[in-house]
């Protein structure tokens, strides 16, 4: 049974729900902080329910009821993606909980085994808020303007795929008129996609960086007249300074950062005046270090999140995005008042390890590289990273035909940029060649990294 088929149920949920969306500017951080304690003690009382969290927390000796908000979270065992495919599918919702009824997601494999979750829909709605939130953030109405998302809709299991293949955005329509809402597939020809979106006119362009990268040399080209977005949104893959300026050139539109997880939902989303809000009502955001403990301000950790509303599988310190991150304490004066992630670094596993444990995140590595071709004239238009070894550095460049550059001077100064910052005994190779796409993935990826992941485990939680 849909329950948006009932008026009155429709109503005040939607009141509700609305309500929520202005937390993250009529809230000062207090009054953030109590509505977390209070939507965390109700979480941890569904979790109880869950076999997996009743399980862990008993055999950790930890009575919840001494769990009174947010400061006392750290005493929770931290949960690992693997807890979450070992439980499935019994174990990790409560055994009233109606699996038939609800979405089964999962992550997709490229991030190794994949996870499976079960959503129900008012955790999805929920989900769609943080959307909702990030659109009046960029003042945009959400009846009005025009929105392309380039998503995993082909993918299956990816929450967006399922929520498509359930008719669920007929359910969102309340929050989005799908009349406004274009829907293209990350992996569909390039210039297929730039087409569609010329005759749709977005206002507002949704997609990986690495497709955003495919349309900004397009559109540098001439291609997509029509394709005059105000905002680019990045997501779902690393957005390093580079990228970011190629694409801000060639759309002459603002591109702000988006972290969206299947585990998570919208966690963080940039703001205007380009700091990352995160959804800290919705999710809660730990930056830990190798041993568990909170970084300090600005020191880069990996990101554990708990989800701070019931229903369908709970995510309560979870490890298992395996993403890097840091914290700000400052306030932004855009008017949202939620906290700061200072920089959202990527994939723990494709951070570049350099002898002695020094570790470059995907979204630092590629400074250097921006430093030379930014000299030449935004020439690059796609890098990549690829690690054979703690001691062998490929970096990969796709350069444009126009304008025409000293490609052996390029090649050279990235070389000497990278042989700087590694110091002696690292092999760093520049040259012009594609981008690798490993199997199993619809992008190609900053870095690929070929070596032992216990070498970067060894470093990073
Ligand atoms: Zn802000």
């Amino acid at each position: 049974m849909n329950p948006f088929l009932n008026p009155v149920f429709a109503l005040k949920i939607l009141w509700n729900y609305m309500r929520g969306i202005d937390r993250a500017w009529r809230y000062d951080r207090e009054k953030l902080k109590k509505y977390q304690d209070k939507a965390l003690r109700k979480t941890l009382k569904y979790a109880m329910k869950t076999p997996l969290y009743k399980k862990k927390y008993e055999e950790a000796g930890i009575d919840i009821d001494s769990i009174h908000g947010i400061d006392d979270l750290y005493k929770l065992p931290l949960i690992t993606k693997e807890d979450l495919i070992k439980g499935f599918p019994d174990e990790i919702v409560p055994p009233s909980f109606k699996k038939d009824k609800a979405y089964l997601v999962g992550t997709s494999g490229s991030s190794g085994r994949p996870v499976q979750m079960y959503k129900d829909l008012e955790y999805i709605m929920i989900e769609a808020l943080g959307g909702v939130r990030l659109l009046k953030a960029y003042g945009m109405n959400w009846r009005k303007n025009r929105i392309t998302n380039i998503g995993d809709f082909s993918i299956p299991k990816t929450t967006d795929e399922e929520c498509l293949k359930k008719g669920l955005m007929g359910n969102l329509q309340p929050f989005f008129s799908l009349k406004n809402y274009q829907i293209l597939y990350t992996g569909e020809d390039i210039k297929t996609l730039m087409e569609k979106m010329d005759k749709f006119k977005p206002e507002l362009l949704i997609a990986y960086t690495s497709v955003l990268m495919e349309l900004a040399t397009l559109k540098t080209k001439g291609l997509g007249k029509n394709v005059n977005p105000r905002y680019i949104i990045s997501s779902g893959e690393v957005l390093d300074s580079y990228s970011r300026k190629y694409i801000e050139n060639a759309f002459d539109a603002r591109v702000l950062n988006l972290y969206a997880t299947t585990e998570g939902g919208t966690i963080a989303f940039e703001c205007t005046h380009g700091n990352m809000h995160i959804n800290s009502d919705f999710v809660h955001v730990e930056i830990l270090d190798k041993n568990g403990e909170l970084v300090n301000e600005g020191e880069v950790g990996s990101i554990v999140i708990t989800r701070l509303y019931p229903g369908g599988t709970p995510i309560i310190r979870y490890t298992g995005l395996n993403d890097l991150a840091s914290y700000s304490m400052e306030e932004c004066n855009c008017g949202m008042h939620t906290p700061l992630m200072k920089s959202l670094e990527g994939r723990k596993k494709d951070a570049i390890v350099l002898p002695g444990g020094r570790i470059f995140p995907p979204a630092t590595i590629p400074m250097p590289l921006a430093e030379a071709a930014e000299k030449f004239g935004y020439a690059v238009k796609r890098f990549q990273f690829i690690q054979h070894a703690v001691d062998k550095i490929e970096i990969r460049i796709e350069l444009d035909e126009s304008p025409k550059v000293d490609e052996e001077a390029l090649l050279q100064e990235i070389k000497n940029n990278y042989e700087k910052l590694a110091g002696e005994g690292v092999e760093i190779i520049t040259k012009v060649a594609e981008a690798e796409k490993p199997e199993g993935m619809i992008t190609t990826p900053l870095v690929i990294s070929k070596i032992d992941k216990s070498v970067i485990e060894k470093e990073l939680l």
